[in-house]
């Protein structure tokens, strides 16, 4: 359920209703728009439904959220949603994360060497993987604390603010304490203990969707961890799996407005993991800004054929300051920033 508040709501007449709602054991959350404040009220249905919600001074109307996922919804906040990821790095509303690194964390020395490309060329988020999710059990699995403590180490040396997978709610608290956001992988996607545990911390979540999900379970996974308190969720599509295999993943791009009408979360597209091919990447990434995303997640490694996970279809650093330069421009032409990283 949605209260909508009168515009010449008080304070003290909004604290009064979510002092109720908790003693009626509801969750009320509070949604300061620009125009207009609503509480929306997650608990039980038959409680809800009881409340006399109107009856509160300052209340306007009280409306039911009629989609499935309720803090993810437009009904519950009209504004895009913004988030702060460090270093003077804003994603959402407007700004755009250019997410760029090797898929796994192999040494300090070449991770480094990535970022100043790929920092040089404009990206403002660095991921590199230290827990990387295999198929084969035989295949490099990352290197755990060791790969957490060299991103560290490389996103402050160049002021970018690092992004890094965790598979597991056993390693949220080790994630936390090197990396600035999570990224929560396909495979991970309903891994509700796990989207529950990254609900408790206080760091941007990117959520991507499953290789089968529909929009609407991904929809419900980010609820997940905005239900759990973390309000700052951006979702990434990724290409979910097809009959045709010619392209690694089939890329939906159709999702960034789909979901855009419904939802106020960032969104950003990782055109690597959507198509797997180097040849295809430039042109949907152009296609992501196009489609309206807020940010593009791409894989480059300076020596791909060396390259420990998913080297072939990594972008030279060359190749990505090259799509880069378009992105840019085609950034200006949709009226959004692409923030720099700077120091803190
Ligand atoms: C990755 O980002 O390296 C990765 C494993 O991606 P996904 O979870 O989308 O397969
Ligand atoms: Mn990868």
């Amino acid at each position: 359920m949605i209260i909508v508040l009168k515009p010449d709501a008080t304070d003290e007449q909004i604290d009064h209703i979510v002092e109720k709602l908790d003693d009626l054991n509801l969750r009320p959350e509070v949604s300061r728009g620009i125009k207009r404040t609503l509480i929306g009220v997650i608990g039980e249905e038959d409680v809800i439904r009881n409340a006399p919600l109107r009856a509160f001074p300052g209340v306007e109307d009280v409306m039911p959220i009629l989609k499935p996922y309720k803090l993810a919804s437009r009904e519950f906040q009209q504004e895009d949603s913004e988030f702060n990821f460090g270093h003077g790095v804003k994603v959402g509303g407007g700004n755009l994360a250019m997410i760029a690194g090797p898929c796994a964390i192999e040494n300090e020395e070449v991770l480094l060497e990535i970022a100043r490309e790929v920092k040089a060329a404009g990206a403002n988020i660095l991921r590199g993987g230290a827990f990387k999710p295999r198929t084969s059990p035989y295949s490099f699995q990352g290197l755990g604390k060791e790969g957490l403590k060299i991103l560290r180490a490389v996103g402050d040396e160049l002021q970018m603010p690092v992004i890094t997978e965790v598979m597991d709610p056993r390693q949220v608290e080790l994630v936390d304490k090197y990396s600035d956001a999570f990224q929560i992988g396909a495979r991970n996607m309903q891994n509700f203990n796990l989207l529950s545990e990254v609900g408790q911390t206080h760091r941007p979540v990117m959520l991507k969707r499953g290789m089968s999900a529909t929009v609407n379970d991904l929809l419900m996974s980010a609820e997940y961890i905005l239900a759990a308190g973390n309000k700052e969720v951006v979702l990434c599509e990724r290409g979910i799996r097809s009959f045709d295999s010619s392209t690694r993943n089939l890329l939906d791009l159709a999702m960034v407005p789909n979901v855009k009408g419904n939802c106020h979360l960032p969104i950003v597209i990782d055109p690597s993991h959507a198509t797997g091919r180097p040849d295809l990447i430039p042109s949907m990434a152009l296609a992501s800004i196009a489609a309206g995303a807020d940010g593009v997640h791409i894989e480059v490694h300076s020596r791909p054929e060396e390259a420990m996970s998913d080297g072939q279809q990594a972008l030279l650093p060359d190749q990505y300051a090259e799509v880069m330069q378009q992105m840019k421009t085609l950034a200006e032409v949709f009226h959004k920033t692409i923030p720099e990283a700077r120091g803190a």
